[in-house]
C-alpha cells in the first residue's frame, strides 16, 4: 500500500519518535511515524510499562506507560498518523523524495528522522519446543496488564531485572509466584532480589535456581495448562509445579536490519551524528538511543532535545525559507496564543 507523502517520516514511535512527531506538527510540517511494534512507546511500552521513571523533566515520577500516553496525546494534537506493525525493510529514492519500504507499505517523504532506538526488537523466546504451542495461551512474553494475573499461579522464567521486578510486583496479585532460573546468579537489582527472597522465606513464593523448563502439562482441558515440569540442571531431577501462566523474561533480541545498509555513519547499531543530528546522508537525521556522539547519554531526556534539533533541521532543509529556530511555543498562534 502507498501511503500519502509527507514532509518527514520518523522511524520509531518510542519517546524520541513521538516527540519528533509532535515537533513536526508544531513546525507546520506534515509527518508520520512508522514502527514495527503493535503499540507506540518503544522500550517504555514493550519493556517496562509498569515501572516508574524519575528523571524526566517536570515529572517527579511517572509510570512509563503514562509517559507514553502523554507523548501520544501531545503528538495527536496535529492529527498526524502513527503506522504500527510496520517494520522498515528498505529505502528507495524517487526524485527528491525518499520512499521507506516496510513489510506492508511504502511511505514517501522529503526527509527522514531515524528514532529507531536499539532497533526493531522482539522478546527472546523459550528454546523448549514444548512451549511453542502455548504462546498467547498461557505463555506471555510481555506483561501489559498485571491485573490479568490476579489469583493465578504464575511462573516467571529468567534471572534479570524484569523477572524480579515482575516477581515482586505480582506477589500481592497472583495466587503464587515462582521464579525459575538456570543459575544462582542474578542480573537484577539486589534490593528487589532480597524482597523476593523474603517472600520465599515467608512461604508466599518459590525460587527455583539451577532449574529450567522441561515440559508443560494440561490435565483439565486442552485449552489451558495446569502444571509444568521443571528440570534441575545439576541434579538432573524433575519437579512438578502448578502453573496457570508462564512469563518468560529472557531479554529481547534487537535488529537494526535495513538501516545498516543506507550509507550512514553507523557502527555497532549506533548512528554517529553531528550537533545538527545529521547522519552523513543529506535529508536523513537521527535522534534518541540510536545516535552516538561525544557526551551522548542514552536517556529519554536527551532524546527529547535531539528530536527537537533533528526536526528543526529537517524542516529548514525541506523549506529553506523556514528558520531553524522554532520560536517559543508559548507565543505560537498554532496553540491559540498571540504570535510574536
Ligand atoms: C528497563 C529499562 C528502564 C529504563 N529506565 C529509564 C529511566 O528511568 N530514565 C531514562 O531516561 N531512560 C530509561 N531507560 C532508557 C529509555 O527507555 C531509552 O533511552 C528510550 O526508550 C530511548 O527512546 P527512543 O525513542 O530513542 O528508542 P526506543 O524507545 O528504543 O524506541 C525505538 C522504536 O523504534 C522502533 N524501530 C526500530 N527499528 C525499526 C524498524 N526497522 N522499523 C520500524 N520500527 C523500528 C522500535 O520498534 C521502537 O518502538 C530504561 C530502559 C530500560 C530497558
Amino acid at each position: 500500500m502507498n501511503y500519502e507523502p509527507k514532509d518527514i517520516t520518523i522511524i520509531g514511535g518510542g519517546p524520541a519518535g513521538l516527540f519528533a512527531l509532535f515537533y513536526a506538527g508544531m513546525r507546520g510540517a506534515s509527518a508520520q511515524v512508522v514502527d514495527a511494534l503493535p503499540e507506540p512507546g518503544g522500550q517504555l511500552a514493550a519493556l517496562y510499562p509498569e515501572k516508574f521513571i524519575f528523571d524526566v523533566a517536570g515529572f517527579p515520577r511517572v509510570l512509563a506507560k503514562d509517559l507514553v500516553k502523554s507523548l501520544a496525546e501531545q503528538a495527536a494534537q496535529f492529527g498526524q498518523p502513527v503506522h504500527l506493525n510496520q517494520r522498515v525493510t528498505g529505502l528507495e529514492k524517487d526524485g527528491d523524495q525518499f520512499v521507506l519500504v516496510t513489510e506492508n507499505g511504502r511511505f514517501a517523504s522529503r526527509a527522514i528522522v531515524i528514532a529507531a532506538g536499539i532497533g526493531a526488537f522482539s522478546p527472546r523466546r523459550l528454546p523448549q519446543q514444548c512451549a511453542t504451542p502455548w504462546y498467547n495461551r498461557g505463555i506471555y512474553d510481555v506483561v501489559t496488564d498485571p491485573e490479568a494475573y490476579r489469583g493465578r499461579r504464575v511462573v516467571i522464567i529468567g534471572g534479570g531485572d524484569s523477572a524480579f521486578d515482575w516477581g515482586t510486583q505480582l506477589l500481592d496479585r497472583a495466587e503464587r509466584v515462582s521464579i525459575v532460573h538456570r543459575s544462582d546468579r542474578f542480573r537484577a537489582h539486589d534490593a528487589t532480589v532480597q524482597q523476593f527472597r523474603a517472600a520465599v522465606e515467608d512461604g508466599r513464593a518459590d525460587l527455583f535456581v539451577f532449574h529450567e523448563l522441561q515440559d508443560i502439562m494440561c490435565r483439565a482441558s486442552d485449552d489451558r495448562f495446569s502444571h509444568i515440569m521443571l528440570k534441575d540442571v545439576k541434579a538432573k531431577t524433575s519437579t512438578e509445579v502448578e502453573a496457570d501462566v508462564v512469563l518468560p523474561m529472557l531479554g529481547f533480541v534487537s535488529d537494526m536490519g535495513a538501516i545498516n545498509e543506507w550509507g550512514l555513519n553507523i557502527a555497532k547499531d549506533e548512528i554517529t551524528v553531528n550537533s545538527l543530528m545529521e547522519t552523513g546522508r543529506e535529508g536523513i537525521y537521527a535522534c534518541g538511543d540510536v545516535t552516538t556522539y561525544p557526551g551522548k547519554l542514552k536517556l529519554i531526556a536527551q532524546g527529547f532535545g535531539e528530536a527537537a534539533t533533528a526536526v528543526n533541521q529537517a524542516v529548514h532543509w525541506i523549506y529553506p525559507e523556514k528558520k531553524v529556530a522554532p520560536g517559543h511555543s508559548s507565543n505560537m498562534a498554532i496553540f491559540g496564543q498571540k504570535d510574536d
